[in-house]
């Protein structure tokens, strides 16, 4: 790591404020939090940026932040802030380079059970469409997810959560899905909400309705369709438990025409949606998700050019998920050069999944999006802060540094920023912020279930 340039210690900064940081941005006894981050390399990844000569030109030339109540409220130097911000609390961040808070925009990390002994199976030539057949796959997490209750749920999920912390997220979507069934679907959810509650993150939660079809149902997937439109889209939405609605578009999952009605649907209950799309196959789903305006498009390994071109018409964002890409060991990678050049924008997850993507680290995924995909780096740090906050429809809130936005922050032991994207498992991450709040790292959060 690169030590700091100077070790002097701000002579108001404080110890790490912990959980009670946690709850200390809404102020006390009304009295607004204000904080000043001070001697900072700030990467903001705002448009524009990047664009103006890479990530290194993206680097502000203000070095220090203010925070008011967990939002940005001034960015400029040092002496300038602290005098517009006299009674603030000042962290100083002895010259570390900052970016906004990681947005993981792309996760199934709910689930009870695990699934080793597929990856055994598929070692031995099984392929994952085979395991899904033979009632593996997603059909197994189901069973297992339908024995836990709602704080099990959040209990099993956070020491996956707790690795992607340490990795620098402040927001993570969380999607729903191996519940099927309506009461199970809305614990999951209830599971998310929870863990937003046991963790200091911001949680996107996502009802993925049309998921898998649930073992011998009535009708078969297209009964199910009929189920998720008549009763438990209208049910999920007015539970106001999901932030959108998600469909897996596949031969082994759900057809374009299933898909189109459950998105109806979601359109006609004022739901945004977004599509698990053209991964194993050309499904069309590039094209289809593009049709109803979605937030974003994910996988895409076999989208074609004018699925592409329909995405860049839409400003749908494609979600890459090279954690999947690597595990499944697919050969096709998504048409990056062709997203590129038609301007689509790229985010990166981590898919954290228990059959396709055991993944836990978004790092991980910008290094495998890098290696695997062939991103560059400053597309990988854009693909995991502003284009994932664009995928998720919060870009107005978070994903870069600028004034009125949630002061979300990840602090490096890092000199270069290409450096979060060429190492795997380093463990870069000096320190995250969140809503403003200076906080510790993972190790040190609350481990409690309540
Ligand atoms: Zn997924």
């Amino acid at each position: 790591m690169p030590p700091p340039t100077s070790t002097t210690t701000a002579p108001t900064a404080v110890a790490d404020a912990g959980v009670a940081g946690v709850a200390g941005v809404a102020g006390v006894a009304g009295a607004p939090v204000v904080r000043v981050f001070v001697r900072a390399r700030l990467l903001t990844v705002r448009a524009g940026a990047a664009e103006a000569g890479g990530l290194t030109g993206g680097i502000d030339r203000h070095d220090s932040i203010a925070a008011v109540d967990g939002r940005i409220a001034a960015i400029g130097s040092q002496d300038e802030l602290r005098r517009r911000f006299a009674d603030a609390e000042v962290i100083d961040l002895e010259g570390r380079l900052v970016t906004p808070g990681l947005i993981d925009c792309h996760t199934h990390i709910v689930y009870g059970g695990e699934r080793s002994a597929e990856m055994e199976r598929r070692l031995a030539g099984e392929s994952y469409e085979s395991i899904a057949r033979a009632g593996g796959g997603i059909l197994s997490t189901a069973a297992a997810t339908a024995r836990l209750g709602e704080s099990e749920l959040a209990a099993v999920a956070l020491p996956r959560i707790d690795a992607l912390l340490a990795d620098g997220v402040t927001t993570l979507e969380i999607k729903s899905g191996y519940g099927l069934e309506l009461e199970v679907e809305l614990r999951c959810l209830r599971a998310a909400r929870r863990i937003a509650a046991l963790r200091p993150l911001s949680v996107s939660a996502t009802y993925l309705a049309a998921h898998v079809v649930p073992a011998e149902f009535p009708g078969g997937s297209d009964g199910y369709v009929e189920r998720i439109c008549s009763q438990y889209l209208p049910a999920v939405a007015a539970s106001g438990l999901a932030d959108a609605v998600d469909a897996y578009c596949e031969t082994i999952a759900f057809s374009v025409e299933q898909v189109a009605r459950v998105f109806e649907c979601a359109r006609v209950l004022g739901l945004p949606v977004k599509l698990h799309a053209d991964q194993l196959s050309n499904m069309h789903g590039a094209a289809l998700a593009a049709r109803f305006g979605a937030l974003s498009a994910d996988h895409l390994e076999f989208s074609d050019a004018a699925g592409v071109a329909a995405l860049a018409r839409a400003g749908t964002v494609a979600v890459l998920l090279p954690g999947a890409f690597y595990f499944l060991r697919q050969r096709q990678a998504p048409p990056v050069r062709a997203l590129r050049q038609a301007g689509v924008p790229m985010a990166i997850a981590s898919d954290c999944n228990p059959g396709t993507s055991p993944l836990c680290s978004l790092l991980a995924a910008m290094n495998l999006a890098a290696v695997e995909f062939g991103l560059s780096t400053d597309e990988c740090v854009a693909g995991v802060t502003r284009e994932a906050a664009r995928a998720l429809g919060v870009l107005a809130d978070r994903g870069t540094i600028e004034v009125g936005k949630s002061c979300d922050l990840a602090i490096w032991n890092v000199e270069q920023p290409a450096a979060l994207v060429y190492s795997l498992g380093g463990q870069p991450l000096h320190q995250r912020v969140w809503r403003g709040g200076r906080l510790p790292t993972c190790a040190a959060a609350p481990s409690t279930v309540r």
